[in-house]
């Protein structure tokens, strides 16, 4: 089993992977190198993402990222966020390890449903939101590809059911 080190390893390659292969609308460079940062940092985030259904670096990480968000939310008033990101932090403590978060649809679905999100609801450039959730989605990817290899990936993709 991969750790923390080889997703991050496998997240570096896909940024760059996509970055200079990719198509033409994710290579082309955006007008602020800060947009690329971010996107390398959003791969790098991807490819760790799908361990949150388990104890890992990722999970702690994202709980302590939670903690002080609610925190800066409730100093700011911000009961909406709140509200959405509440029941959300439960998920992943309720969902078996590389189950439903290790599936590339579910992680497509959600972070669409993601960006879509932030794209409606922070006013962000639909350009931008999409750049920035296909790095996500490439570091996802490529951290299915280590855990599970290419042909059981693909299966998932696919929906065969195979464990
Ligand atoms: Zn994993």
């Amino acid at each position: 089993m991969p750790g923390y080190r080889q997703h991050l390893l496998g997240g570096t390659v896909s940024f760059l992977a996509l970055y200079h292969w990719g198509p033409s609308i994710l290579q082309a460079s955006p007008e602020s190198p800060s947009l690329i940062f971010v996107a390398f940092c959003a791969t790098l985030i991807g490819s760790l993402f799908p361990d949150i259904d388990t104890k890992s670096m990722i999970q702690m990480t994202l709980y302590q990222a939670l903690f002080l968000f609610f925190v800066i939310a409730i100093f700011m008033n911000s009961w909406h966020e709140l509200l959405i990101c509440a029941p959300l932090s439960i998920f992943p403590l309720v969902v078996h390890h590389r189950g439903i978060m290790h599936h590339p649809l579910f992680l497509i679905a959600l972070t669409t449903a993601a960006c879509g999100f932030i794209t409606i609801y922070k006013d962000i450039s639909p350009s931008i939101t999409f750049f920035i959730g296909s790095y996500f989605i490439i570091g996802c990817l490529s951290h299915l590809l280590l855990d599970f290899g290419f042909s059981h990936t693909k299966d998932r993709f696919l929906l065969k059911n195979k464990k």
